[in-house]
């Protein structure tokens, strides 16, 4: 492209392809040259205050010191290591305390770095379990609509179709996904439709509870369909009855895990069994990429035997990478320190400000579980704002990073926000949508 063509930006052309980016007419990133607890700052000093956590992953606000020096300290030590026949100290480490935040029935530990890949394991391993107790014909999955689990071809394969993978719906596996009962401020006849999710759930498992490999679903909260909620009572219920078919249910936690819901995982919330729990983005506090499948002894044992086609083929080149373990124990001790005391006041503090914000005439559907708080936004003949674009740049031209997905803005900070700060992001989108 001659230079006459180029975009007018005082930055040179960037070679990035941007994930979930029509590259056509996309405008140049926003260059981000450095991040302080919930801000990020560009070269020229203003800043942006990161209310979604860049993509839910940071728990205690950016560049944390104690994370760097921990990767800093990791890395004069040892960098990296094979994870076949060879271990380390923060590997060992990160999974025995982990484990100990985990409901207590989880006892196992298997790395990856991504939360697709976290589920494609859980998926793998509820696959091989039915194979390697001799039981064939277990090849369907069940979810939930609305589901999204990543962007793996298995992972697509569990979550429901969309923009995001209809491209390459001939390459996916079948799964039955069931209704979500979703509940917000308001609605009434929830039990009506949880017993209505519940009893389609029932009538696949009576008609073909024999080809079900695993059920796997994001609990009490589905983030990418828009942080659509569901009540712990209705996770609960559907837990038992998958269960009592002896079909693993796979817990995918990783925008759930460590304190998004108010508790360390939902299934704690919830006081749910799972068989497999799939973990990620918190996992570093929003360092350093890591994943982890865990599972009971159930499902591992099913795994130990003399024949080695009984072994889990799975691995990666990074996996527990020595950097990323140190970083997920250095977060878990601020967890433990700071964190983990604001659960309960970020959820105090989403249901004050959203309660302001009830009849407002283009807000509806108001919800809040733990520390993430969610609306949906109508459009509105003569609204300045409508367009979901338009409305993102109304928010950052505000400073403040907020991504609608769809009709649902969402509200997901770093635990180290301020009082004041949660209302200024509120007194946000009261404006914006106002005009
Ligand atoms: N599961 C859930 C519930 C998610 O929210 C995401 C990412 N948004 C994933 C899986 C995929 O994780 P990753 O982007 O790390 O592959």
């Amino acid at each position: 492209m001659s230079s006459n063509n180029s975009p007018v930006s005082n930055q040179p052309q960037s070679p990035i392809w941007a994930p979930y980016t029509q590259m056509k007419d996309a405008p140049p990133p926003e260059m981000i040259e450095r991040g302080e607890g919930i801000w990020l700052y560009r070269k020229d000093g203003s800043r942006i205050m990161d209310a979604i956590a860049s993509w839910w992953v940071n728990l205690h606000g950016h560049a944390r010191p104690e994370i760097a020096e921990a990767i800093y300290q990791q890395a004069l030590k040892l960098e990296q290591v094979i994870s076949a026949g060879y271990s380390h100290e923060p590997a060992q480490e990160l999974a025995r305390k982990v484990l100990a935040k985990s409901p207590a029935h989880l006892t196992k530990f298997f790395y990856s770095d991504n939360g697709s890949t976290a589920v494609e394991v859980g998926m793998k391993m509820a696959f091989q379990y039915w194979k390697n107790k001799n039981v064939q014909g277990r090849h369907r999955f069940l979810g939930l609509k609305g589901g999204y689990h990543g962007d793996t071809l298995g992972a697509m394969s569990v979550g429901d179709r969309s923009l995001f993978n209809d491209v390459f719906g001939e390459l996916l596996f079948d799964a039955d996904l069931i209704e979500a009962p979703y509940h917000y401020w308001g609605f009434e006849n929830i039990e009506e439709q949880e017993a209505q999710s519940l009893a389609a759930v029932k009538k696949h498992l009576e008609d073909q509870g024999d080809e079900y490999a695993g059920f796997v679903l994001e609990p009490l909260i589905q983030g990418a369909a828009g942080m659509k909620m569901y009540r712990c009572e209705f996770l609960s219920a559907l837990t038992t009855l998958v269960q009592s078919y002896n079909i693993p249910v796979i817990y995918d936690e990783v925008m759930t895990g460590f304190g998004r819901t108010g508790s360390w995982f939902a299934s704690i919330k919830a006081g749910t069994k799972p068989d497999i729990v799939c973990i990620s983005k918190g996992i570093t506090g929003g360092t350093m990429p890591l994943a982890a499948t865990l599972c009971t002894d159930e499902i591992y044992n099913a795994f130990l035997g003399d024949e080695d086609h009984l072994a889990l083929y799975h691995g990666h080149s990074y996996t527990a990478n020595p950097l990323g373990c140190a970083a997920g124990l250095a977060s878990l001790e601020i967890m433990e320190k700071e964190s983990e005391a604001n659960f309960g006041k970020l959820e105090e503090w989403h249901r004050e400000e959203l309660g302001k914000l009830v009849g407002h005439p283009r807000l509806h559907q108001l919800r809040v579980t733990g520390t993430i708080a969610a609306m949906e936004y109508k459009k509105v003949k003569g609204a300045k704002y409508n367009d979901r674009d338009e409305i993102i740049k109304a928010f950052l031209d505000e400073g403040i990073m907020l991504r609608p997905l769809g009709p649902s803005i969402y509200i997901l900070p770093p635990y180290c926000i301020k009082r004041e700060e949660i209302s200024l992001i509120y007194q946000t989108i009261s404006k914006v949508l106002d005009q």
